[in-house]
């Protein structure tokens, strides 16, 4: 049941209003004899796919916003990572909260890990530093967060007490992030905070000195800031004109 709800949070997160695999059922005479999960996990209409393995691709879905292979790509690390148990904070977690938004966007948000309202929901970004991101998107980039962007963490589920991720957690669910990063092959990254752009980085980032600045993730462009958490604890004008300051550097590599 928990997998199953997780599998339809995950549904309704990626812009789905349906379960696909009962289109699947009325287009296919055949009834996938995979285990549950793997079976749910097919969103796409028409034939069962055949293979469930990391670099497989699906055929097209019947969400028109969302291109076939970035959106089975991303469904399939979700069934990678099933009820993952592969660090201590499985053992705390509510739902894992694997990301949301648009598996097309061009720009991708990374912070650090869900919090105690993320954790609830299984979604991102949905306390108050989410609604200041949502704020930062829509007014200050004027984009839509659901459509624009997509938003994920470096560890999918809650460490206890809003602590830093720990690096046995980073390192046991990294493999995942960066097929996440794959699967969308956005054009811009902004890493949220310190441990998300020091997970990227693969060293200690003083964030302080380095947001701002570009750089690069498996060959895609990535900005540093602040975590939105931070901005609402410093909540000053130097930080908030920093972070759009940032964002306006974003804006201008996604519009050329
Ligand atoms: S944080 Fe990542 S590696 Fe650890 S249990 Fe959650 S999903 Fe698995």
């Amino acid at each position: 049941m928990r997998q199953l709800k997780d599998y339809l949070v995950f549904l309704k997160d990626q812009g789905m209003d349906r379960v696909p695999l009962l289109e699947a059922l009325e287009t296919t005479p055949r009834v996938p004899t995979v285990a549950p999960v793997r079976a749910a996990a097919q969103p796409v209409p028409g034939p069962a796919p055949e293979s469930t393995s990391p670099t497989s691709t699906t055929p097209a879905t019947a969400n028109t916003m969302i291109q076939p292979d970035a959106m089975s790509r991303l469904t399939e690390v979700r069934n990678e990572l099933g009820e993952c148990t592969r660090c201590k904070l499985s053992e705390t977690r509510t739902n894992i909260v694997f990301g949301s938004g648009n598996p097309n966007a061009k720009l991708l948000f990374i912070g650090e890990g869900p919090g105690a309202d993320e954790d609830a929901q299984g979604l991102p970004f949905v306390g108050r530093a989410g609604k200041k991101l949502t704020e930062i998107i829509e007014k200050g980039m004027k984009l839509d967060r659901e459509k624009d962007t997509y938003i994920c963490n470096i560890v999918k589920c809650r460490p206890p007490g809003n602590r830093d991720p720990e690096i046995d957690e980073i390192t046991a669910c990294k493999p995942f992030l960066i097929e996440q990063v794959r699967a969308i092959r956005p054009k811009v990254i902004v890493a949220l905070g310190k441990p998300a752009a020091s997970t990227l980085l693969g060293r200690s980032v003083a964030i302080t000195k380095e947001r701002g600045s570009w750089h690069e993730f498996d060959g895609i462009k990535l900005m540093l800031t602040f975590h939105p958490a931070y901005l609402l604890r410093f909540y000053t004008l130097e930080n908030r004109k920093a972070v759009m300051e940032d964002m306006q550097k974003v804006l201008e590599v996604l519009n050329s």
